[in-house]
């Protein structure tokens, strides 16, 4: 196994300009290792003054000439380097994610694949992305579009899958010739100082790329209200969007909002059952049911449900509960915050009357390790009005709830304030083409769950916000429009 001993009881900094600072109050927070409950290393409490540094170093780097006159290609050539140092140093990456939010290294890993990836594919796809040329209402006249940087792009991020979801707004901002300041989240962030040090190492200009950590309160504020911030790419909670959105509208800076889900997962009668039952646990209990399309609201037709719901309890027993870098299932959740706020659900779950068919409480491992471990958790006969139903719980924890037929089925999907993700099994082709169309979710999944592709646009409707991340929508996101008219008729005027 590799080595991130050295970050052990260490004190991190900012990254501001291409150099590692020490925030200008000399205040630090605690990062807790959720496999015992320890801290493990110190961040840096960043404050307003820091992001005002921060976002000054980005406006001078998106100034100056090293990166204001780089080329696509140029942008393009960079982010491929940086692709080859994620991939010569993911293994590294992957257990500092680990370590940090206790997400099963396996997972880990299979992410760190995915990013180098995603770098490479917007190096290749910004190359190819063109301005239109229009036919204009005049005659000798050229009218075209150029596409150009936004400007300072803020992006801040959770802490449930740091760099993956930093990367999703990183690379698209970069191919297209913004700078940013990212606030990372307050309990994982040493990932994210890593990968700073990577893109200076593939040539980055200094303050192309900028990292403030901290609280939300005290450095996420102040990048959301900075006046030379164009644009906010936010990944979180509902909550915290609603209050991003109003602080940046003070400056009348755009926003990207990737927001809380509470997204159904739909098993009807005709379903491959076998596949079906094995994606609802892996919808559910996969990152330990801390995903933001986490199928946690699971419909099951009438005519199956029985069988289906003894199905999913089988599986459910044959779940290994453990440490995230052994062969093991499921780890611990990342917080003790969502560890509580688990347990508070299960409690009402038992009032509002659903039936508990697994887990439910802390397994033995909790007590001998002081990690924030909880068992797969699932309750049957749950209606969807219930809190368990509609309320965003972000853990090992899905609510199953009977159906009768197609029509009933899609009104209940809908009637939620979310609209991330949803997922359909059916044989049927044309149900699924009618579930598609009706229920209203940014992304649907069609006998498949919680299969993203850097590819395909992915972004929520009603409460899981707006905006699209991922694909070609995603230059469309950080780059800005303007259109250009030339008279060639020599006309004088
Ligand atoms: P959160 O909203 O508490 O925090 C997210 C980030 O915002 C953190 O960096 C935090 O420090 C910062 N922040 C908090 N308050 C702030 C404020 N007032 N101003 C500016 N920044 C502030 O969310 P979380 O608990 O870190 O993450 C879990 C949530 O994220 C869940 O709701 C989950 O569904 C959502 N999420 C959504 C997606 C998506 O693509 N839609 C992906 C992952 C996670």
């Amino acid at each position: 196994m590799l080595d991130v001993s050295s970050v052990e009881g260490s004190r991190q900094g900012l990254w501001i300009g291409g150099v590692m600072v020490k925030p200008s109050q000399d205040l630090y927070g605690q990062s807790y290792d959720p496999t015992t409950g320890q801290p493990w290393y110190e961040f840096a409490r960043g404050n307003a003054a820091d992001v005002a540094a921060a976002v000054a170093a980005a406006k001078d780097a998106l100034a100056s000439p090293s990166w204001r006159r780089t080329t696509q290609a140029d942008r393009s050539q960079l982010l491929r380097r940086l692709a080859d140092l994620i991939a010569r140093d993911s293994e590294r990456l992957a257990l500092l994610e680990t370590r940090d939010n206790g997400k099963l290294l396996k997972e880990s890993r299979a992410q760190m694949r995915v990013l180098p990836e995603t770098y490479h594919y917007y190096a290749g796809s910004a190359a190819t992305f063109e301005g239109s040329t229009i036919p204009g209402n005049k005659l000798d006249m050229l009218n075209l579009t150029l596409r150009e940087p936004i400007g300072v792009v803020g992006i801040i991020v959770p802490w449930n899958s740091p760099l993956y979801q930093l990367s999703w707004t990183l690379a698209p901002c970069l191919a297209m010739g913004n700078t940013v300041v990212i606030k990372p989240s307050e309990h994982t962030s040493v990932s994210t100082l890593a990968l700073a040090q990577l893109i200076e190492e593939a040539g980055f200009p200094p303050g192309v790329v900028n990292v403030v950590t901290g609280l939300g309160s005290e450095a996420g504020a102040a990048l959301a209200c900075h006046k030379d911030v164009a644009k906010i790419a936010f990944t979180g909670s509902s909550t915290t969007g609603r209050e991003i959105a109003r602080a940046a509208a003070g400056n009348v800076a755009q926003t990207n909002l990737e927001l809380g889900g509470k997204s159904p997962h739909c098993i009807f009668a005709d379903a491959d059952v076998d596949r079906a039952a094995r994606a609802v646990l892996g919808g559910i209990f996969g990152a330990a049911g801390q995903s933001c399309v986490a199928g946690s609201r699971i419909f099951v037709q009438s005519a199956i449900y029985d069988d289906f719901v003894e199905r999913l309890v089988a599986l459910t027993a044959s779940v290994r509960v453990g440490h995230p870098a052994d062969d093991v299932d499921l780890g611990p959740l990342a917080l003790k915050e969502q560890l509580e706020k688990v347990a508070r659900y299960v409690g009402y779950g038992r009032q509002e009357g659903a039936r508990l068919i697994a887990g439910g409480k802390q397994p033995q491992l909790a007590e001998q390790t002081g990690g924030w471990y909880f068992e797969p958790t699932l309750f049957a006969d749950a209606s969807n009005d219930m809190r368990i139903a509609q309320e965003e719980i972000f853990g090992p924890f899905g609510t199953i709830i009977r159906f009768e037929d197609e029509r009933d089925l899609v009104a209940l999907a809908n009637d939620t304030p979310y609209g991330l993700a949803a997922g359909v099994w059916t044989q049927d082709i044309e149900r699924a083409f009618r579930f598609a169309r009706d229920v209203e979710a940014g992304t649907i999944w069609v006998n498949t769950y919680r299969s993203p592709s850097y590819a395909t646009p992915m972004g929520g409707f009603k409460d899981s916000g707006y905006g699209k991340h991922y694909g070609i929508e995603a230059l469309r996101e950080y780059s800005r429009l303007k259109s250009v008219i030339l008279d060639y008729s020599g006309n004088t005027y």
